[in-house]
């Protein structure tokens, strides 16, 4: 800034300078060129007269150094040269001054004197004597170089003082306008007291920082809804920048990579050096969206890569964790479960098609056909059995009961089931006691009917001729339990884990000897989860087998709210 306004300063001062030098030059050569004109054409009248009074007596010693003198007779011959030899000189007749003094007594020229061997414009001023000679004064005229050059020291001191003076202003005149500025307070700029001519660009400043003030405020308040949001989620987020680096890594995030907030600014391999999860935001940081399945944290997790754009590029990743330990489990499930069904099905679809084919061909013997038509009856009824197992449980598993509880009387129920039972009982030597008081459980009748049911079968199918089965139903304090115990053959420990998954049996041709599907207790298991119960199981072998369900308070609750 002061070295612009030197230079500024400087320039119109060189400028100034310029113009006033020749101007003045201009002004003095005009100056000088009238007055030695005037001063010629005295000192002419001067010389004349007195070279009238003393004839050639007047030049005698005559030193006259500035001027010229030539005496010049009436025919143009030089008779007197102040500066040359008048026997050598030219006859100066036809010199103009000279014609004009012969004829008007007074003559004046001005032209190119080349006779001193050097080229200069002189002045000449001619006086005719009485005599009739003529006396004539010249003098070398005055040039602007001349001028100038005399007028050069004066003209440097005069620059060099300008030169000087531009400095000092130019310093003190950008101080003063530099230090308003300097003193403008940026953060109150309406506040500020500078040049009114800054006014409108205070005023823009003003203008743009209330602005960026506002879009801070609306871009902490997105932020920190986004924290908000992203912190309560359920899922795992992490922002990535082009380079990989964590931005911003969400709390359940942070937990599935065993890391803290301090991992913010990291690159996200320093987390996880899975090298499937380098391909993955390789393909994200190339604009595409990708995704993988990966195991975190005793779980597995789907992970999506989604590129961001920003005018055209990718300026970042979102890699968003999904849960699917549940789904990939309950797909191994189902997966799982329908291998069991078909093998299930399998056999008795054998029996009863072998055993209807040989009967169809006539090959049967007459006394054996009542053995073929139970088998195929038997194999019948299992498979409806079985049918309607897994309706059952598709059932739960579907949530078909949902909102449709009641209060229901599980002593009630367990009269009806054991009374249902008692024939099989009574087939099996098994003797059937049922204990307990009426109580209330607000649940489905249904599946409570299956817990019932698969429990007591069990406890028949399973149990010795001469042993009995218990059941009691209890209204304590802590909820209504129902218990199913036997004198049954009891459950091996290593197996006791076990017998709640679907088509699990400790012998499996014991089971199928009884008609069981194995799926009594996977039933039980899912009607007692739908009521909230927790179940109970107490066995040994060789002496039996007691399972109890517990149903909390809430679930026994005679409120009639629904759970
Ligand atoms: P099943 O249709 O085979 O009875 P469940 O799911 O009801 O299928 O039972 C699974 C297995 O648990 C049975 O095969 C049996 O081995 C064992 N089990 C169930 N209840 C009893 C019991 N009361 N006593 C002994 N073993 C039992």
């Amino acid at each position: 800034m002061t070295k612009r306004i030197f230079r500024s300063i400087c320039l119109v001062a060189l400028i100034v300078f310029m113009a006033s030098a020749i101007l003045f030059l201009y002004a003095l050569y005009g100056y000088f060129s009238g007055t030695q004109r005037s001063q010629l054409r005295a000192q002419t009248e001067l010389a004349a007269r007195a070279a009238a009074n003393e004839g050639l007596a007047f030049f005698d010693g005559m030193e006259a150094e500035e001027y010229r003198i030539t005496w010049i007779d009436a025919d143009g011959t030089v008779l007197y040269d102040s500066r040359s030899d008048s026997g050598e000189m030219e006859n100066h007749l036809e010199r103009e001054e000279i014609q004009q003094a012969l004829s008007e007594g007074f003559g004046e020229s001005t032209r190119y004197s080349t006779t001193l061997m050097e080229q200069s414009v002189s002045i000449y001023c001619a006086r005719r004597l009485p005599d009739g000679t003529v006396l004539r004064l010249s003098v070398a005229r005055y040039t602007m170089p001349g001028i100038l050059l005399r007028m050069v020291q004066p003209l440097c001191i005069i620059f060099a003082i300008a030169v000087v003076l531009s400095f000092a202003l130019a310093f003190r005149l950008s101080g003063q306008i530099v230090r308003p500025l300097n003193e403008l307070d940026l953060d109150a700029p309406a506040e500020s007291e500078g040049y009114e001519e800054i006014a409108p660009l205070l005023r823009r400043i003003s203008l743009q920082q209330r602005r960026i003030r506002t879009q801070e405020e609306e871009l902490r308040q997105k932020r920190e809804e986004f924290d908000v949001v992203a912190a309560g989620m359920p899922e795992g987020i992490v922002l990535l920048n082009k380079k990989k680096i964590i931005l911003s890594i969400n709390p359940a995030a942070a937990r599935l990579f065993e890391a803290d907030a301090s991992c913010v600014g990291k690159y996200i391999l320093s987390l996880n050096r899975d090298l499937e999860l380098q391909g993955l935001l390789q393909k994200a940081g190339d604009g595409k969206c990708a995704e993988m399945t990966l195991g975190l944290a005793n779980g597995r997790y789907q992970l999506n890569a989604s590129p961001v754009f920003s005018q055209g590029m990718v300026s970042g990743i979102v890699l968003l964790l999904l849960d699917v330990t549940e789904r990939e489990k309950a797909e191994q499930l189902r997966r799982e479960f329908t291998a069991n069904v078909s093998h299930e099905l399998k056999t008795p679809l054998h029996t009863i098609l072998g055993s209807s084919e040989l009967l169809v061909n006539g090959m049967v013997a007459q006394k054996d056909i009542p053995e073929f038509s139970r088998r195929i009856y038997v194999e019948t009824q299992r498979m409806i059995r079985l049918v309607e197992d897994i309706l059952r449980l598709s059932r739960l598993d579907e949530g078909a009961y949902d909102g449709k509880r009641e209060e229901v009387d599980l002593y009630a129920l367990a009269r009806e089931t054991v009374g249902s039972l008692l024939p099989k009982a009574e087939d099996a030597g098994v003797e059937m006691t049922l204990t307990g008081e009426t109580a209330m459980v607000y649940g489905i009748r249904q599946p409570l009917q299956g817990i019932l049911y698969n429990l007591c079968d069990n406890a028949i199918q399973y149990n010795r001729r001469g042993g009995s089965v218990t059941v009691r139903v209890e209204d304590g304090a802590e909820g209504v339990c129902l218990s199913v115990a036997d004198t049954g053959i009891g459950i091996p420990a290593e197996h006791q884990g076990r017998i709640f998954e679907r088509f699990y049996r400790v012998d499996k041709s014991h089971s199928r000897e009884m008609g069981g599907t194995g799926l009594g207790l996977a039933i039980v298991k899912h009607a007692a989860r739908l009521h909230n119960a927790v179940i109970e199981l107490q066995s040994a072998v060789g002496s039996g087998t007691a399972i109890a369900v517990r149903f909390p308070k809430d679930q026994a609750g005679l409120t009639g709210q629904e759970t």
